[in-house]
């Protein structure tokens, strides 16, 4: 298994290489379908296991604190004219270690603590980040919600609105990491315009889409924009954030001195890698066959009897409502995974459950995508899921279906030399 790169660590540590080889094992034999996961390409992680790692550069290129930063200048650098030339955006940060910690650095830049943010609810499809009462910015921002319309499941701009005029918020965000439609970032930055709020768009989910040219960018719409880098994008586990020039001295600021101390140089290596390969045709390919995966995947689903939030997808997840089958989200993710199939419980909007029961599961394609799957895979794929959701207690099914499942992950290696 020489391609996983560990001889050394098996030398010097021989518990860690064995949970490492456990875990390409695990990677290996199991069908990957949480909505935020994905493999990043060899070129990726040679990048971010480099020796940049060894680097301090507190600072921005040409502008360090330390001496010494020759090469990383010239590697972030790279990362930041990338990233701008791939979203259009005027200026970019590439240094937030994650999408949280972007999010926290943009907030920071544009608003006091205590003021009144307007984001949407973790239940119809938020992130933690937009307000959730147990995270930062539920505590320290005055946090208000909208979401979804009963109707429709897709988002309610009138609420929108009508909480904007009613509470003058400072900033308002969309974005989501549970929610399978393309949002109207004009119909945002009009409201935001009425209340004179700032606009923000978090695409930690769906960057990928925008880089391929296939979901509506919104970097026209928005002052700031954050994202991940580890999500549709392929890049390394990291955050980065695009914003207007009138911003961008606020937004560095608040990255550093304000927030983190030394960027991890070795990880910004590895977004200016994966910015690159997301400027290349085959990434749009990949990309139309992401979202291309995902609808074959919901219209099995549906044929086969269960329902999807808002009707469908014009993105790489789906969220699926079990009702129909009379399960729950957290039974589903158990046997699904024992079934060697990893998807996560999530909650439906309006849901009757509580979170940690939910009526609905979260499936994404981007993983599988990367290994090669299209859509027949997808179609035996769906027809497992259901003949797992059916025979929820019986181990024989389960058993079957976790073969089948490891025959087909053999005929889609993770590494091309294997
Ligand atoms: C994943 C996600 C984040 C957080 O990213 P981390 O890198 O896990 O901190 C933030 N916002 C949204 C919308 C996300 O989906």
């Amino acid at each position: 298994m020489d391609f996983l790169r560990i001889e050394h660590i098996r030398q010097a540590d021989p518990d860690v290489a064995r949970a490492i080889e456990a875990e390409y094992d695990r990677q290996m034999n199991t069908l990957e379908m949480i909505a935020s996961e994905n493999f990043a390409s060899e070129a990726v992680l040679e990048a971010q296991g480099c020796l940049m790692t060894n680097k301090y550069a507190e600072g921005l290129p040409g502008k360090r604190y330390y001496g010494g930063c020759t090469n990383v200048d010239v590697v972030e650098q790279l990362a930041i004219d990338r990233a701008k030339k791939l979203f259009g955006a005027e200026a970019a940060n590439v240094q937030p270690h994650s999408g949280a910690t972007a999010n926290f650095c943009a907030y920071v830049a544009m608003a006091e603590f205590g003021e009144t943010l307007l984001g949407m609810a973790l239940p119809h499809g938020g992130h933690l980040t937009h307000g959730s009462p147990v995270n930062f910015s539920g505590k320290f921002y005055k946090f208000l919600s909208y979401g979804v319309r009963r109707d429709t499941e897709t988002v309610d701009y009138d609420e929108v609105a009508r909480l904007a005029r009613e509470n003058k918020p400072r900033i308002i965000v969309a974005g989501w990491s549970a929610y399978p439609r393309i949002l109207d970032f004009g119909k945002f930055r009009e409201i935001a315009d009425e209340v004179g709020a700032r606009f923000m768009v978090d695409m930690a989910h769906f960057s990928g889409l925008v880089a391929a040219g296939l979901h509506p960018n919104p970097v026209p719409f928005s002052d700031v924009v954050t994202s991940t880098t580890h999500k549709t994008l392929r890049g390394p586990r990291s955050g980065f954030i695009l914003c207007k020039q009138e911003l961008e001295a606020a937004i560095n600021k608040s990255v550093f001195p304000h927030t983190q101390g030394g960027p991890l140089m070795h990880v910004i290596a590895a977004k200016a890698v994966a910015f690159h390969l997301a400027m290349q045709p085959e990434f749009r390919a990949y990309m139309q066959q992401v979202v291309t995966n995902a609808k074959v995947l919901g219209e099995e689903l549906v044929r086969q009897g269960l329902r999807l939030v808002s009707g469908g997808t014009d993105t790489h997840l789906i969220l699926v409502d079990l009702t129909p089958f009379n399960v729950s989200g957290r039974q589903a993710q158990t046997a699904l995974e024992e079934a060697a199939i990893t998807v996560n419980k999530n909650m439906i909007p309006f849901d009757s459950r509580k979170p940690m029961e939910t009526s609905g599961i979260r499936i994404g394609t981007p993983a599988l995508t990367t290994r090669g799957m299209k859509e027949a895979e997808m179609k035996q794929i769906a027809a497992w899921i259901v003949a797992v959701l059916k025979a929820i207690d019986d181990p024989a099914v389960i058993g079957r279906v976790r073969g089948e499942v490891k025959e087909l992950c053999k005929q889609f290696p993770l590494f091309k030399k294997d």
